[in-house]
């Protein structure tokens, strides 16, 4: 998965992204940082080709451009979102079969799942602990709960890739260290890269095997955890944010 020459503006004057250039190991687990506006959501976006780069472009884990086979690309892209975008009347099971519609034709899509789908999708489950409340309502379980079944819905389609867009910021720490530890155990298991944006600079040094941190659309840091300094931070959210402020920022 990489970006060459990355660039995404709206209009003639709102520089979202410069020219990022950014190359992530297969199997890696990579957290972007970086403050509120920074970009991070956007270039997300941008690899999964949902947003249309201005400049530049975007190449997939098999190292082609992702536009010439975006249907190909997105079903072997796994999405998690900071709302988990579930649907809350339909049961957790239906809502992790949602993964499996883009594996399907357009005029298979509406067609019952097979039997196989569903098979898959509570092996999906089982993997974050869920099987048991499979034909629960999906608004009848917790924020930490909805996550997990948001990461079971992208693990249904087999991702080689897997993009989520500050997957824990709507969890208290405990629930989100939870949910951060099997999103990170299910990557390493079947070697799924990893994306993942973050606000808390804790969790990135803790999960991150790469940090790439972003401010004003410009890559400003890009190492491992242990290289991670207070300059660097200082530099990623401005001089006077400590990590803590940093966190205050999204409170
Ligand atoms: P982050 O995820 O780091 O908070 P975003 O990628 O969401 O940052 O946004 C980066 C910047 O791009 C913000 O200043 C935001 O207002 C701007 N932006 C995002 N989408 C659009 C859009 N469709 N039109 C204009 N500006 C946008």
């Amino acid at each position: 998965m990489a970006v060459e020459g990355l660039g995404v503006r709206y209009g003639r004057d709102v520089v979202v992204l410069g020219c990022i250039d950014l190359a992530c190991a297969p199997g890696g687990f990579t957290v972007l940082l970086g403050p509120s506006g920074a970009g991070k959501s956007t270039l997300l976006r941008c690899l999964n080709g949902l947003a249309r780069p201005s400049a530049g472009r975007v190449l997939g884990p098999d190292a082609a451009p992702i536009h010439r086979r975006l249907r190909a690309h997105r079903r072997q892209t796994g999405m998690v979102f900071q709302q988990h975008q579930l649907i809350g009347r339909l049961s957790v099971l239906d809502n992790v079969l949602i993964g499996l519609l883009g594996q399907r034709s357009p005029w298979t899509a509406l067609l019952p799942p097979s039997r196989a789908e569903r098979e898959r999708s509570l092996d999906a489950l089982e993997r974050v602990g869920l099987i048991e409340r499979a034909l629960t309502r999906a608004d009848a379980l917790s924020g930490g709960q909805q996550q997990r079944v948001g990461i079971a819905r992208a693990l249904v389609q087999r991702p080689r890739l897997m993009l989520a867009d500050e997957p824990v910021a709507s969890l208290d720490p405990v629930t989100a260290e939870r949910v951060l530890d099997l999103l990170a155990r299910i990557c390493r298991e079947d070697g799924i890269t990893a994306i993942v944006s973050l606000h808390q600079v804790e969790f990135a040094r803790r999960y991150a095997e790469r940090i790439v941190a972003l401010a004003a659309g410009a890559v400003v840091f890009d190492g491992p955890p242990a290289l991670l300094a207070e300059a660097d931070i200082a530099r990623i959210y401005g001089p006077a944010h400590s990590p803590q402020a940093a966190q205050e920022e999204y409170a």
